[in-house]
Parts: structure tokens; C-alpha cells; sequence
């Protein structure tokens, strides 16, 4: 079961939703912010407590 994760925007701050495979591992990807088109560094990670989202500028 996925589990739907909202994290904001590093550029425009929109909120955005991502629903994330589950993994063992700490998952990072980029995908293009659907509202300002710029790619987004997503970073997730999975533990007992629920998973945690991070997301920022690929130029950082
Ligand atoms: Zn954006």
C-alpha cells in the first residue's frame, strides 16, 4: 500500500503530493514540479514511525 506523502515546493511552495514506493531503502529522485516545471530533488525515507519526504532545488 502506498502511502500519500504532501511536501512543498522548494521553488514556488506549492504543496505537492507524491505517493512513493515502499522500500527498504532511502529512495532519492527528481521529478518536475507539475505547477512550475523545474525539477525537484525528492528524498524519502521509511521507519516504524511512518515515512518522511524531503524535497529540494537539484542546483543545491
Ligand atoms: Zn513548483
Amino acid at each position: 500500500m502506498n502511502e500519500a506523502l504532501s511536501v512543498p515546493c522548494p521553488y514556488c511552495g506549492e504543496s505537492l503530493v507524491i505517493e512513493p514506493e515502499p522500500s527498504d531503502a532511502p529512495i532519492e529522485y527528481v521529478e518536475d514540479c507539475h505547477v512550475c516545471c523545474r525539477p525537484i530533488v525528492f528524498t524519502v525515507s521509511y521507519s516504524e514511525d511512518g515515512s518522511e519526504v524531503g524535497a529540494r532545488r537539484e542546483d543545491e
